[in-house]
């Protein structure tokens, strides 16, 4: 091999010391858009700081607070810009779409999850497993006319009102979503469901299908998933196994559980329910792609 000439070793000393130099640029400006610094006045910058010009455009959005990797994808696709795209080449559209949608953003919504499924099909325990995976997911507190059952906390598990309660919450519109689910009724208060996700957390509703159906036309931006049992066989034995109930709610809860699994169609997606921890992950899989639900 031949022997490179000695001032290349000088000129590659040199390439990594303009390197480290655009690196530690680059940090300077990260920081700047991170103190809410002017989305603007950075990208103006390209046209005189090379550091700034071989930036990436995902490394820009992703510098704004409050802007994660998701968030970003979803920006940079919406303002037709390229993930490997640099500052230096950007178009003059591209350059505007991106400044109103960073500058405009404010704190994002959360998004709305709604779990759904027969009853037996193994809610409850997906949901506390989601709980524990992720503590910020806020989890409504559904108001209900049933009685307490052993160990269920009032405010934790559920508000638990009487019959004209519930009434009067429906009659001032208090509730997003109400049903009557094997002759009891059961609802999703509406403010503390909006003020989270105003507030930017993701919110988990549990609850049954004709909530969910109503979900669907108030909320469309929500999640919509349906729990599914792996058989028919499984969810009876499920249902039988739990004994709080008397053998005629079984029967009536057999008998809806019929109905609810047919109309898994009408879900956006179905998570069969196997086990619980692989259910809970397809769940936040699933969660973590979703969009913001709009303002309403
Ligand atoms: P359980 O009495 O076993 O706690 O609940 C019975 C059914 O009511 C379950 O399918 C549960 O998902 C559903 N449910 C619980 N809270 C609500 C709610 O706020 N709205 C609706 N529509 N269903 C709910």
């Amino acid at each position: 091999m031949a022997d490179r000439p000695a001032l290349d070793e000088d000129a590659r000393a040199r390439g990594r010391e303009l390197a480290l130099e655009a690196r530690r640029r680059r940090a300077e400006i990260k920081r700047f858009l991170a103190d809410g610094g002017s989305v603007r006045e950075v990208i103006a910058m390209r046209d005189h700081d090379p550091a700034v010009a071989r930036m990436k455009a995902r490394d820009l959005v992703e510098a704004c607070p409050g802007i994660g990797p998701t968030r970003a994808g979803r920006i940079l696709a919406q303002c037709r810009v390229a993930e490997s795209r640099r500052l230096r080449g950007l178009g003059e559209h591209q350059v505007s779409a991106l400044i109103s949608a960073l500058e405009g953003a404010g704190p994002e919504r959360g998004r709305l999850l709604v779990l759904s499924g027969p009853s037996g099909v193994g809610k409850s325990s997906v949901v506390a497993q989601l709980r524990a995976q992720r503590p910020d997911l806020v989890f409504s507190v559904s108001a209900t006319t049933r009685a307490p059952r052993a160990g269920e906390v009032d405010g934790v598990h559920y508000r638990f009102v009487d019959h004209p309660g519930f009434e009067s919450m429906i009659a001032r519109g208090q509730l997003l979503e109400w049903a009557e689910f094997a002759g009891q009724l059961y609802g999703t208060p509406a403010e503390p469901v909006e003020e989270a996700l105003a507030a930017g957390k993701d919110v988990l509703l549990e609850i049954e299908l004709q909530g969910a159906r109503q979900v669907r036309d108030s909320a469309p931006g929500a999640i919509r998933v349906f729990l599914a049992p792996p058989s028919w066989e499984v969810l009876v034995e499920r249902l039988q196994g739990r004994r709080t109930e008397s053998a005629e709610v079984i029967e009536r809860r057999l008998a809806t559980a019929r109905v609810e699994l047919a109309a898994e169609g009408e879900f956006d997606h179905t998570v069969v329910n196997a086990s619980v921890e692989e259910a809970a992950a397809a769940i936040l899989g699933l969660l973590d792609q979703a969009a913001p639900v709009a303002a309403p």
